[in-house]
């Protein structure tokens, strides 16, 4: 398939969103690529057991082959297929964490081709929450790997104009689905392993994770250095503008040698000294902070600021995948 025109698809109820899935599946079916709201952030979709249409995803991001994508199922009976061998731990965290922000690796079925998961012998598996997701996976029949919507060490996109803005021209469709709602993607824990481990956190928290299946391995260092998952490249969910990681006094006493070409980003309420930045106050709750921080990004990258001045949030657990993003935007 080569694409000239991307065709904007919508999600909601009635006769025009009945059709417009029916045209995603059937864009799928066939070998194309269409983005897909998920809870998370959008993805690029494209049927998983399908070679050509992965190699595709890999092509339209400029993604290098390497990088593993996640298989986005609609059931657990599903994910089951992905998957070479289903562990109690996978069952155990399925039950609590499916639907949701929470990918599960694990050995990959001979049925799953290995460019999904860039030559490697497991797979990212996920069971996402938004019922655009769900809708068009069990629409396909057949379960999709999915990465985030954006060129590669881009901004993820968490509305259907930031995919646009990426990838219009170069991919099949845009299913939209409206915002999304975690913001950031998903915590990726490896299950392959004799100790699970946390290859990248996300809203579900390695706490969390620990109720259900006991000890796993968390990051050295909190969210402060780059994980050694495949294929997370240290600078990642980049903006174009310089980003300088500050901590809340830093940040303060710097603001009013701020100027014009600087976007600020602060927990911290702005001081009536600030120059003439442009200051984004951001949440204090983890849940919140996430949801926007995309968002912001973007909206800073498209004002064109030269310079972005980013309070770092608490080193709290909680806080893990907003820093851990944070950390990759900065580079
Ligand atoms: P993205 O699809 O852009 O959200 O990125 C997917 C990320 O999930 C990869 O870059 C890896 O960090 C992680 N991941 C996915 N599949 C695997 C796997 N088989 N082994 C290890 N990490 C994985
Ligand atoms: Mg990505």
């Amino acid at each position: 398939m080569s694409t000239r025109t991307t065709e904007r698809l919508v999600y909601e109820r009635g006769p025009r969103g009945e059709r417009d899935l029916e045209r995603a599946a059937e864009l799928l079916r066939a070998g194309g690529l269409v983005a897909f709201p998920t809870e998370t952030v959008y993805g690029l979709g494209a049927v998983a057991l399908d070679a050509d249409a992965v190699r595709r995803i890999f092509e339209a991001k400029g993604r290098p082959p390497t990088n593993p994508l996640i298989v986005h199922v609609a059931s657990i009976e599903q994910a089951r297929q992905v998957a070479a061998n289903w562990p109690e731990a996978a069952e155990r965290l399925a039950a609590r964490f499916w639907p949701g922000p929470l990918t599960l690796v694990l050995p990959r079925a001979p049925a799953v081709p290995p460019e999904v998961s860039g030559g490697l012998e497991a797979v990212g598996i996920r069971l996402p929450a938004h019922p655009a997701a769900r809708a068009l996976i069990e629409r396909v029949g057949a379960p999709l790997a999915a990465p985030s919507a954006n060129p590669y060490t881009g901004i993820s996109p968490t509305s259907a104009e930031h995919v646009a803005k990426g990838l219009s021209g170069r991919i099949e469709a845009i299913l939209d689905g409206g915002e999304t709602t975690v913001g950031i993607e998903s915590t990726v824990l490896d299950l392959s392993v004799d100790r699970p481990r946390i290859l990248r956190p996300g809203a579900v928290c390695a706490a969390e994770i620990e109720e259900v299946i006991g000890p796993v391995e968390r990051l050295a260092g909190g969210a402060e250095e780059a994980l050694p998952s495949p294929g997370l490249a240290r600078r990642h969910y980049a903006p174009k503008a310089r980003v300088v990681l500050l901590g809340a006094d830093e940040l303060g006493a710097r603001a009013a040698s701020a100027d014009a070409s600087v976007g600020v980003m602060a927990i911290l309420p702005p001081p009536p000294a600030r120059g003439a930045a442009r200051w984004i106050a951001m949440p204090d709750d983890p849940a919140a902070y996430a949801r926007q921080l995309y968002r912001t990004l973007h909206a800073l990258e498209d004002a064109g600021v030269k310079e972005l001045w980013i309070e770092l949030p608490p080193a709290e657990e909680a806080w893990d995948g907003v820093r851990d993003r944070l950390h990759r935007a900065a580079g």
